[in-house]
């Protein structure tokens, strides 16, 4: 079993993009098979600079090992077409030979002027097609620009079976002589995907399910080569509603993108596994061994998915809380940076990991540590809690003492204790202690964390201060 990922390097791998590889991966995997690499490069006027680089990186990123590739050689190279093309002629003469394509000398005045006759490019019938070989060599010999066609027959049909779609069969007639060598040389993706599937020995061809249609086309040239033709599996679309795939043009997210906006590369190759496949019981969640185990690709479906930000957000606050607190903190660290670093971090990363679901969301939570303190009375009244301003001061100034006469802040439980030990002593329900002590050090609600927590984690110092600053602020609203 080979599989192969063939991106075109056009600076951007979309969701559409990244489904194809994983699915390439995980079906070679799942089979001990092997997992190549092949940049597609022939349309020179879609590159871009750096994309190449971007590739490689988001394989690396993404933990989608390839066994052979651009940077990575096996006995089947180069993987660049732009560094095969004197493969391509060669194999596109022997063609001619065959039967199977011709060449063509018409300028592309002519094409043009064709297309006023109810011709498209794509429909184009070529005179040339009736040159004879020798003929044509001839013209080639005196130094004419040529290009190389497909040559199809006017009659008949053709067709290839789909592991996914079926058999897919269209008649001869309305398939168009395609070029497959271009006057300069390079050959169309129509060529070279072609001869690079088979030069490579790729088994198994996994790609988008716009390239059904043209299949049949590419079949006829495997039958003029006498090559066995791969298996395929064409894939659904990647979705973004029910009327439109996931574009770049649209500025959907890429695989950067999600990345950037502190999603975690596991939850989406999970995620995105499922779109478009799904496994045969309830589970969803899958690690990328785990995916290899499972993935069938028997279980592809015909119909397009809808990519669906809030089931990737979901699964990646799956992933965070599956995290160890260790791992989890790492991830967090960056986002501390405008956070008094005498604080306790880990602390803090403790409180959130099972309140995020995405990376980004943390500043938000944490302003509580970073914001200005901004007094607000209305805030200390909460129905559940019962409390109030005037009972907020009460229990302010119950415990203002005792926390003052505490010195060791490093113990959140001790904080706690201490806490309910207040509220036993005066018969309050903890809330009503816990509430009002929480408003007064962050004036935010909801907190991550409690009244004991963000106390540790502000120190004494801050806790006293804010404490006091609220009883003061809280006596002018209460007795005027
Ligand atoms: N270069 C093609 C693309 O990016 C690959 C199609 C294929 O896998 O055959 O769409």
């Amino acid at each position: 079993m080979r599989t192969r990922f063939a991106p075109s390097p056009t600076g951007y791998m979309h969701i559409g993009n990244l489904r194809t590889a994983l699915y390439c991966y995980l079906i070679a995997k799942h089979d001990n098979g092997q997992f190549i690499l092949r940049i597609e490069d022939t349309d020179q006027n879609r590159e871009v600079e750096g994309a190449i680089d971007m590739i490689y990186k988001v394989m690396e990123d993404t933990g989608l090992g390839y066994d052979e590739g651009p940077d990575k050689p096996g006995k089947v190279g180069p993987y660049i077409q732009s560094e095969r093309l004197s493969l391509y002629k060669e194999y596109a003469d022997k063609l001619v030979d065959l039967g199977g394509a011709h060449y063509c000398f018409c300028d592309e005045a002519t094409i043009e002027a064709s297309k006023g006759e109810g011709n498209e490019e794509d429909g184009y019938i070529d005179p040339c097609k009736h040159l004879t070989i020798e003929e044509a060599r001839e013209r080639i010999k005196n130094g004419e620009p040529y290009c190389v066609r497909q040559t199809i027959p006017s009659t008949g049909t053709t067709y290839f079976d789909d592991e996914i779609y079926g058999r897919i069969e269209v008649e001869n007639n309305g398939l168009s002589e395609g070029v497959l060598l271009k006057t300069d040389g390079y050959p169309t993706y129509n060529f070279a995907n072609i001869v690079d599937d088979h030069l490579m020995g790729i088994t198994h061809v996994v790609r988008g399910n716009e390239y059904l249609s043209s299949t049949p086309k590419y079949n006829l040239i495997y039958q003029a080569f006498n090559w066995e033709p791969p298996v395929y599996i064409h894939c659904p679309p990647v979705m973004k509603d029910e009327q439109h795939k996931l574009s770049k043009r649209n500025g959907d997210a890429s695989y950067q993108d999600l990345i950037e906006k502190g999603y975690l590369n596991e939850a989406i190759l999970n995620y995105i596994a499922l779109l478009g496949w799904a496994p045969e019981g309830e589970d969803e969640l899958f690690t990328l061994e785990e995916l290899k185990e499972v993935f069938d690709y028997k279980r592809i479906s015909k119909s397009g998915a809808i990519f669906d930000i809030n089931k990737l957000t979901w699964m990646n606050g799956m992933y965070l809380r599956k995290l160890s607190l260790d791992e989890f903190h790492a991830l967090c660290l960056p986002y501390y940076k405008d956070l008094d670093q005498n604080y306790d971090l880990k602390m803090i990363s403790e409180l959130l990991q099972p309140r995020v679901e995405v990376l980004t969301e943390i500043p938000e939570k944490i302003d509580i540590f970073t914001k200005p303190y901004a007094f607000n009375a209305e805030m200390f009244n909460h129905k559940r809690q019962k409390t109030n301003p005037e009972n907020s001061l009460e229990a302010l100034k119950w415990l203002l003492p005792e926390l003052e006469a505490l010195e060791d802040y490093s113990n959140v439980e001790v904080i706690t204790n201490l806490m309910m030990d207040i509220a036993s002593k005066h018969e309050v329900k903890n809330g009503r202690v816990m509430y009002p002590a929480t408003v007064a050090m962050t004036f935010k609600s909801p907190t991550p964390g409690g009244a004991s927590e963000i106390a540790h984690i502000i120190g004494k110092e801050k806790t006293l201060s804010r404490i006091k600053d609220a009883i003061a602020k809280l006596e002018e609203v209460v007795n005027g």
